[in-house]
């Protein structure tokens, strides 16, 4: 299968390597010249958990490729993606599949800008990716990448795109209700990233203070509210708040990615977290004081250092 990875950051290398070393035919797409620079040279350089190898990729840039595709993984952060889809519109055929892993909230609708529904899968995933440097890349974890389709006819599709994750070790997994996972994971990144970010400190940390309960309940509640009037997706706010503390427990001493954007001056993805949720509570009639305020304090803090943000 020809396959694009639209963002080739810290997960698109490293989806992007375990789907060549399975046999796909994959092209790694990206804009940042000194990466594709070093990967064009000298290959890509990966450390997946903790064993080396070295891979000799196809890297260009958007516009490079002028093939059409059979399937996209998009991997920018999410405020890249509306730019990222622009520039890829000439290698999307009429079934060129889209298979969005990304966190946060929004991105059916901004993908369904571009591409008819019936070609987007969308997922989560728990694989943990970073960049070292430049074409030198760390990708961690077990998985798995729960996907399903976005029309319920292309049940066949999110399953052939199942099997090639499971063929290259990646733990595809089909999902039923790929809704419920996308928000449970945004409440993930809704409390740990963005109380990490501001409180700066570990995971750990935060949850041994003594109001990480009503912190997390107050999040949480806000979330779930909107996930029942936006999507019908009920959130048991009890069952997450549970869910949250059994996986602070196990990631413990880690500071999560958006304490890592702002320490390396990046913008975050709040405003497709906590954000979201505010913005939508305001469409549906009510507030979601919290979310507004954490979102206000993180893009405060952006402002604080300097950092250009989309908003
Ligand atoms: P990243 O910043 O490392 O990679 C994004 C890449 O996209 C960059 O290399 C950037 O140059 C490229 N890019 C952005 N816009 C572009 C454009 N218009 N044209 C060409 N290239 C463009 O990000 P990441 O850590 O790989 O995360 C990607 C998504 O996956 C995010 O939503 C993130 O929250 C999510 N995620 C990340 C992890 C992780 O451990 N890194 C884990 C789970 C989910």
């Amino acid at each position: 299968m020809k396959i694009a990875i639209a963002g080739s950051g810290a997960l698109g290398c490293g989806f992007g390597y375990h789907l060549q070393k399975s046999g796909e035919d994959v092209t790694l797409l990206d804009n940042w010249e000194q990466h594709i620079q070093n990967i064009s040279d000298n290959g890509l350089n990966i450390t997946v958990n903790g064993i080396e190898d070295n891979q000799t990729m196809k890297i260009c840039k958007p516009n490079e490729l002028n093939e059409e595709m059979d399937a996209i993984f998009v991997f920018t952060k999410s405020m890249g993606l509306k730019a990222m889809m622009k520039s890829i519109h000439h290698i999307i055929g009429e079934n060129t599949k889209i298979i969005c892993l990304l966190n946060g909230l929004g991105h059916l609708q901004t993908l369904e800008e571009f591409v008819p529904k019936k070609n987007i899968i969308m997922g989560t995933t728990v694989w943990t990716a970073g960049i070292d440097a430049p074409g030198i890349t760390h990708f961690d974890g077990q998985g798995p990448v729960e996907l399903q389709n976005s029309v319920p006819e292309e049940k066949d599709a999110a399953l052939q795109i199942v099997d090639i994750l499971k063929r290259s070790g990646l733990n595809g997994v089909y999902s039923d209700n790929v809704n419920y996972t996308t928000w449970r994971k945004a409440c993930v990144n809704g409390t740990m990233n963005a109380l990490c970010a501001l409180l700066d400190t570990t995971i750990e940390k935060v949850f041994a203070t003594s109001t990480i309960d009503s912190m997390l309940s107050a999040i949480v509640t806000e979330f779930a509210a909107v996930a029942k009037k936006q999507d019908g997706i009920k959130l048991d706010v009890e069952e997450t708040v549970t869910y949250l503390k059994a996986l602070a427990e196990k990631v413990g001493a880690h500071y999560p990615s958006m304490h890592q954007d702002l320490a390396n001056k990046r913008p975050t993805e709040i405003d497709f977290l906590n954000g979201a949720v505010a913005e939508a509570s305001k469409r549906l009639g009510f507030e979601a004081p919290n979310c507004q305020k954490i979102t206000d304090l993180i893009h405060a803090k952006e402002d604080i250092l300097g950092i250009q943000t989309a908003k």
